[in-house]
């Protein structure tokens, strides 16, 4: 990066988290109803109402914090983060400021060279969303509350990460962490996933952390990416210039690829934040936490360590297959079926993962079910097709919701094994090819691939290709006497 300079940066994220009910009222928090349907008075903030919280957002960030090595704190309490935006109609947000319930957590970041970083976690609190302002639907600027008091759980890291990638790779790991406990769905562009970066830089060797700015409204991975190294750039080029930073909050523009500045920082004690008077402190005692505990799923790290010891996988396989749990269950889904481990892997990660890359999709709604990716690959194991046909029939089967077996017999693709059948045609393309057989007598031994393809024409990719090889190179040597 810069010979003189470092970056620190620390982010910020919040998960929406997956519950049927709203945090503190009964609402549904259904996408895509209607606008301003979703409501009742205690998301709207009518006066003497008052909020009950949801018991699922206490275990969902609770998760979260086991899954991330927190404390669990047995007490915590709720505050009113005030504010005034038309989104908003409370006029504040509940959230969690002085006593959040987990804390002192941390994840480690894995780089391309397999490497690893530890990457502390300051806290986890619970929080609620806001609505929406609508700006382009009309002249006036609309508002959509269906969005208020969805809960919401916000991760904030300790300035620990020094580069963009490192950010992409602790948000990358939030990301897998949450949907591997099906407590957020973790989709960056949709909302679901949000990640507000504060970056500073200082000196090579400096200890003091340098004047933050705080980045916001970046809607992918990439973008953070980019909104990170334009902040880093523009900070040194201040600095450079004998300038100082001013602490404020920025907005990234992923068209102009720039950020512009939204407002001077807001300091905690702008939004007045005080203790919430109408939630009780929320207790997680060791009893309940031991429940909770009991819903832990499996976790990246752990299933990718599975992978290696029971299947025998590279961990380079094992890190592909795990980086979502929804391709890892594909992946043990078709061993149910094959059990060439590594011959599976090696499908899915070329293959399977290019369909599904190319076409934006989740591997659960991939059209080729896991059974008939097994059902091919023993295919090709016993001999029954070549693995070129087998290629052909994958792409008739992304198309066609077929057993590979069906294709293969409708569409007459049982390879050729027989080997009276191969010597035939060896035979053939033998005699109907002299100039080429001199050739090869002669010592131009190249030749050999030309007959292999002559072959694999006439049986049109059908025979089998080791035994065509074994017994061209048989009559050819004979020849040569
Ligand atoms: P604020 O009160 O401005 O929200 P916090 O102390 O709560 O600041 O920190 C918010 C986020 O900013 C955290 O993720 C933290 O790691 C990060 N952060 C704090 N100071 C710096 C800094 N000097 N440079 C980069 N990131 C920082
Ligand atoms: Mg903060
Ligand atoms: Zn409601």
């Amino acid at each position: 990066m810069n010979e003189k300079y470092e970056a620190v940066i620390g982010l910020e994220v919040h998960a929406q988290l997956l519950t049927e009910s709203k945090a503190f009222c009964g609402c549904s928090t259904k996408f895509g109803n209607s606008p301003n349907s979703n409501v009742c008075p205690i998301c709207l903030g009518h006066p003497g109402v008052l909020p009950v919280l949801n018991k699922k957002v206490v275990e969902f960030t609770v998760l979260m914090g086991l899954a991330t090595n927190c404390t669990i704190n047995e007490k915590s309490i709720f505050a009113r983060k005030n504010y005034f935006y038309p989104d908003l109609p409370k006029g504040f947000q509940t959230s969690q400021y002085e006593e959040p319930i987990c804390e002192h957590g941390h994840v480690n970041i894995v780089f391309k060279d397999e490497s690893t970083k530890k990457i502390g976690i300051t806290r986890i609190h619970m929080e609620e969303d806001a609505g929406k302002s609508i700006h382009d639907q009309s002249y006036n600027t609309l508002v959509d509350v269906n969005r208020c008091g969805v809960p919401l759980m916000e991760i904030v890291s300790e300035p620990e990460m020094q580069s963009s990638t490192e950010a992409y790779l602790y948000l990358s790991k939030i990301k897998q962490i949450v949907q591997y406990l099906g407590i957020c769905d973790g989709n960056m562009e949709e909302g679901s996933l949000r990640c507000d970066a504060n970056v500073s830089v200082r000196l090579k060797g400096e200890k003091k952390l340098g004047t933050k700015t705080e980045i916001k409204n970046m809607n992918s991975f990439r973008n953070v990416e980019r909104a990170i190294n334009f902040e880093i750039d523009r900070q040194i080029e201040i600095l450079e210039e004998g300038g100082t930073i001013t602490q404020e909050t920025l907005l990234w523009d992923a068209d102009l690829n720039e950020a512009f500045s939204m407002r001077s920082k807001e300091e905690a004690h702008d939004y007045r934040y005080f203790p919430e008077p109408d939630l009780m402190p929320v207790i997680v005692n060791e009893e309940w936490k031991s429940e909770i505990a009991k819903q832990m799923h499996e976790l990246p790290d752990n299933r990718k360590e599975r992978l290696i010891t029971k299947y025998n996988l590279p961990k380079y396989d094992a890190e592909i297959l795990t980086q979502t749990k929804s391709v890892a269950d594909y992946y043990e889904k078709v061993i149910e079926t094959t059990d060439d481990y590594k011959f599976a892997s090696n499908w899915i990660m070329t293959d399977v993962l290019k369909v599904v890359n190319d076409e934006k999709i989740d591997i659960k709604d991939f059209s080729v079910h896991p059974e008939n990716l097994g059902e091919l690959l023993n295919l090709i194991k016993n001999g029954t097709i070549s693995g070129k046909i087998a290629k052909d029939v994958f792409q008739i089967m992304l198309k066609e919701n077929k057993k590979p077996s069906e294709i293969v017999k409708e569409k007459n693709l049982v390879q050729i094994t027989d080997s009276g059948e191969i010597e035939k045609i060896v035979e053939k393309i033998l005699n109907n090819n002299s100039n080429q057989v001199k050739q090869y007598i002669s010592g131009e031994e190249k030749v050999f691939g030309f007959f292999i393809g002559q072959i694999m024409k006439e049986t049109k990719g059908k025979a089998n290709p080791k035994a065509v090889n074994e017994l061209l190179k048989e009559k050819l040597e004979a020849l040569k006497k």
